[in-house]
């Protein structure tokens, strides 16, 4: 128990976490390109946010939230998405009273209570987007094309972008009328939980995995036969965005969404790769969700991206993310007196900008340059009596072999060149 993590949560171990790096720091670069900004909310919330904001009916609320009481009894959950936490802060702190729309993204943790398999966890993390304040099909189309870029720019080129509009309530309504009239006949062959959809949110049939289901749904009528002229605009508009900027996609009716607040656009982006964990990103708009919460009516759209999925899919490709370099310098010494010396010196190279790594295990000289080696370092220098008397070293190009005497006031410039 003591030494293991539990269930579903993993370690990024210092081998690994370059490559968490270098995609989170890709992420927060496109989002400054595009003018999206940080928000970072609690890692926890009133459970009644989740509640509203996420829906009774989906998956998260009614099987995968981590909701406990706390000391004093209230509720609490522990975040099980990113779009309502984003909306709350929102809310709270007025900002729907500034300037429009709010561009937002994240990096976070959630948590849900699931069954753990490759790419899916109890603590994963999310890369969100989110644009509050603007009704335009372009803004659905800006959030895609940051997960579109983001995914090019990783080297990803075969994944599929599948769009579908969920209409809005108004023709939504007429839609899940037709919709239950037609599975009311198929009742007995779809599996339990959609037997609970079937009453509570019949759209969400549709994106069952169960193969029994899916063959029922695939004579279902479709979604975008029913939606009313202002919801068929928006996805034509959409449409319009896309193929303008050349991006591939497919529309399919059986895009919903896990959560019930979504409006309009829906979209996913899959790695075929990864078999059913193969969703990569998941968003849509969600018109009715900032006056659900409690905020003015407001329109909003944005998604979210695994980045446990996206590593896996980056892994599943052959994309292998460069191994962060060695230091420049690795500085060896002889003694007591130089290491005291060398320590110092280290430290005001690493304060001038240079990576530089000493020996803290009393190693012989020879292991210290074998030690430097394994380190990968780029050059090194050796320090000892005779160095510190003639404050000269012999600056050692690791790769090549090569020394170069200089003074040890050069070494920063040597290097640097
Ligand atoms: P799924 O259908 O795979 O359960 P979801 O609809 O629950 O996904 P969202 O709530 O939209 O997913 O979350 C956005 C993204 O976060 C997903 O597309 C996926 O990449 C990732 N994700 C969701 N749940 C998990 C999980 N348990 N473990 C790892 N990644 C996850
Ligand atoms: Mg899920």
């Amino acid at each position: 128990m003591l030494t293991k993590a539990p269930r579903g949560t993993k370690d990024v171990l210092p081998s690994e976490s370059y490559k968490w790096q270098y995609v989170e720091n890709l992420m927060r670069e496109i989002c400054e390109f595009y003018g999206y900004k940080e928000i970072r909310t609690p890692g926890f919330e009133h459970t009644e946010l989740f509640l509203r904001g996420v829906g009774e009916s989906t998956d998260i609320v009614r099987k995968e939230m981590y909701t406990f009481n706390d000391r004093s009894g209230r509720s609490i959950t522990l975040k099980a998405e990113g779009t309502s936490p984003a909306v709350r802060a929102f809310i709270e702190h007025g900002l729907y009273a500034e300037t429009q729309p709010t561009k937002l993204y994240y990096i976070t943790p959630v948590y849900r209570y699931e069954k753990p398999q490759a790419g899916r966890l109890r603590e994963h993390h999310q890369f969100g987007v989110e644009i509050f304040g603007a009704k335009s099909a372009s803004a659905d189309a800006e959030v895609i094309s940051i997960a579109m870029t983001l995914l090019k720019k990783l080297g990803l080129n075969n994944l599929e972008l599948r769009i579908n509009s969920v209409g809005c309530p108004v023709c939504r309504k007429n839609y899940n009328k037709v919709l239950k009239e037609f599975l009311k006949e198929h009742l007995d062959e779809l599996c339990d939980d959609c037997k609970v959809r079937y009453e509570v949110n019949p759209l969400r049939v549709l994106d069952c995995k169960v193969e029994s289901c899916r063959r029922v749904t695939g004579e279902a009528p479709l979604i975008t036969d029913y939606l009313c002229d202002d919801c068929r605009n928006h996805f034509e508009e959409l449409k319009k965005y896309l193929d303008a900027m050349g991006y591939n996609y497919i529309v399919d009716p059986r895009i919903v969404r896990g959560l019930d607040y979504y409006t309009k656009t829906a979209f996913e982006i899959i790695s075929k790769d990864i078999g059913a964990q193969g969703t990569v990103c998941g968003g849509g708009r969600y018109d009715g969700l900032i006056e659900e919460i409690g905020g003015p009516s407001m329109p909003g759209v944005g998604f979210g991206m695994g980045i446990e999925r996206l590593l896996l899919t980056l892994e599943q490709n052959g994309i292998e993310i460069t191994k962060p370099e060695g230091p420049d310098l690795f500085i060896a010494y002889i003694g007591d007196e130089a290491k005291l010396f060398t320590f110092t010196l280290a430290n005001k190279l690493r304060f001038n900008g240079l990576k530089v790594e000493i020996d803290h295990m009393e190693r012989s000289l020879k292991a210290q340059m074998k030690y430097a080696n394994k380190l990968n370092a780029k050059f090194a220098v050796v320090i000892g009596e005779e160095e510190l008397e003639s404050k000269k070293v012999k600056l050692k190009n690791m790769a090549t072999g090569e020394e170069t005497e200089i003074l040890i006031d050069e070494i920063e410039k040597a290097i640097k060149n």
